[in-house]
């Protein structure tokens, strides 16, 4: 694996954002690139007092936010993501080195694309009070104001995105946030807020980079009002616990296990791209991923072929590489987690189709692309969320029993149909207990169509009207 030199502008650039968003002093940890073991920077390691200045001066600072106004929020948040675009190569950069993205694929520039246009489309998006009931003699509205103080935490694997995803809809509400960023990816949360903030009143968007206690202080914070939180269950479920006793509203985008059920009428050469960039996008580590295909006795060999032939053919490898569209797990115990289930799923004697292997005498933690055909449904690859490259593939005879299958786990975030007749695709998804099924692609997301999960996955709306409506506090005006 050989390492593309960047260009001195853009090493010069990537050099200043570092350098502006982790000064000198104070307790600093080391960053180190999954791909390589090199450091990448140092994060600053913030407190619960830390989180307390943060809290305390996103309080003083949101009534003046909350004043300018639907029109101006907007024109800030417009000129925020005119200032995400302006950086997005040293983002993208910063990004593929810290999480182990690629550049290119549909990875760290395509990540940082994401951020700005999801920072448009909240400002974009128009959000009228609505006449709910008017028969002459009532007239209620129905109004939406800000919360307050907003808490965002989230996870590593689409660090800038779902902090976008989380902060501007609030910002454009009329809320102030401090964000949390993920222990292990916070260099490109805090040069994603840096970029921001050269644009946003102070005091608006603050970032408190620690750890878990910080996570659990936010969302037990009694002048937060909101916790946004993406990343697993377990987390969620804590979140849930501890942001009780503040009855603080949550929007909880956790943990999947998507199936994806391919039809027999299917070409199987024509899907087999789309199933492979549903899986395999982020190198498996998408919440939203097809983390468990069905695919019918008729075409099962096909299928399993094309898809085989698909994915050996996409390169993997240090992300700053341009050629590489597949890059490292991000951390060792996602690593472990991948090697344990595949090691378990050979030991059951499922068929391993391709990868399977990983190369433990090199740096970083690749794992390679594997698919595992012939595996029964209960085995912990197909159960569990491998959240990496390795993909379980289970033969089904019985659509009932397929569909049986894909909802027999407790979360529910995504699923797929696969069929070359949208009506039958249609109906099978209208018997598939998830937040959202895709027809013929797996994991779209767009900033218009509502984003959610079902089940253990979570709960609340992101993107689109139903994502504002979810940054405020329905208030109903009568009279
Ligand atoms: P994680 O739950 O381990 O960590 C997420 C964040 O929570 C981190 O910032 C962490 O510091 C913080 N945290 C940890 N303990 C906390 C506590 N007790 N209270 C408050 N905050 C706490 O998740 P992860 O490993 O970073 O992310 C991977 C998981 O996220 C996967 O399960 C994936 O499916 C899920 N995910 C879901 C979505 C979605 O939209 N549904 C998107 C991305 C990832």
């Amino acid at each position: 694996m050989t390492i593309d030199t960047q260009t001195p502008v853009l090493e010069e650039a990537h050099a200043a954002l570092l350098a502006e968003i982790t000064p000198e002093g104070g307790e600093r940890r080391e960053i180190l690139d999954p791909a390589t073991g090199a450091v990448v920077g140092h994060a600053p390691v913030h407190t619960v007092d830390d989180l307390d200045r943060a809290v305390a001066a996103a309080k003083a600072a949101q009534p003046a936010w909350a004043a300018l106004g639907h029109e101006r929020r907007s024109e800030l948040l417009l000129q925020a993501a005119d200032a995400i675009d302006a950086n997005a190569e040293a983002l993208a950069h910063l990004l593929s080195r810290e999480q182990g993205k690629p550049l290119n694929g549909p990875n760290a520039r395509f990540e940082v694309g994401g951020a700005s246009g999801w920072m448009r489309a909240a400002a974009a998006t128009p959000l009228e009070a609505e006449v709910v009931f008017d028969d002459g003699e009532t007239h209620a509205e129905l109004h939406y104001r800000p919360i307050g103080v907003v808490g965002a935490i989230g996870p590593w694997n689409w660090p800038q995105m779902i902090t976008v995803w989380q902060i501007a809809p609030a910002l454009r509400m009329g809320n102030t946030v401090v964000v949390k960023p993920s222990e292990y990816t916070p260099l490109s949360v805090l040069a994603l807020v840096q970029v921001i903030n050269t644009v946003l009143p102070e005091g608006v968007l603050h970032i408190v980079s620690g750890g878990r206690d910080v996570g659990a202080a936010l969302s037990a914070h009694p002048e937060i009002g909101k916790v946004m939180f993406t990343g697993s269950t377990a987390t969620g479920k804590a979140i849930i616990r501890s942001s009780a006793d503040t009855v603080k509203r949550l929007t909880l985008e956790l943990g999947g296990n998507d199936a994806g059920i391919v039809l027999p009428d299917v070409d199987p050469k024509a899907i087999a791209e789309g199933l492979f960039w549903g899986a395999f996008i982020n190198t498996g580590q998408t919440c939203a991923a097809l983390k468990r295909l069905y695919v019918h006795d008729d075409v099962y060999d096909e299928v399993v072929d094309a898809l085989a032939e698909v994915a050996a053919a996409m390169p993997m490898g240090v992300g700053v590489d341009e050629r590489n569209v597949l890059g490292p797990l991000q951390n060792r115990q996602q690593f472990d987690i991948v090697d344990r289930l595949v090691e378990s799923a050979k030991a059951s004697g499922a068929r391993v189709v391709l990868g399977g292997e990983p190369d433990r005498g090199q740096p970083g933690y690749f794992y390679p692309t594997t698919l595992v055909a012939d595996i029964d449904n209960d085995h912990p690859l197909v159960a569990e969320e491998q959240f990496g490259p390795a993909l379980p593939i289970i033969r089904y005879r019985d659509l009932d029993e397929a569909i049986e299958m894909a909802n027999g786990v407790d979360v529910g975030l995504g699923a797929s149909v696969w069929s070359s007749d949208r009506d039958t695709a249609r109906e099978v998804a209208s018997r598939i207990q998830s937040g959202t099924v895709w027809i013929n692609a797996h994991g779209v997301v767009h900033p218009m169509v509502p984003f959610g999960g079902a089940k253990q996955s979570g709960y609340g709306l992101e993107f689109g009207v139903e994502g504002l409506k979810a940054l405020a506090v329905p208030q109903v005006v009568n009279g």
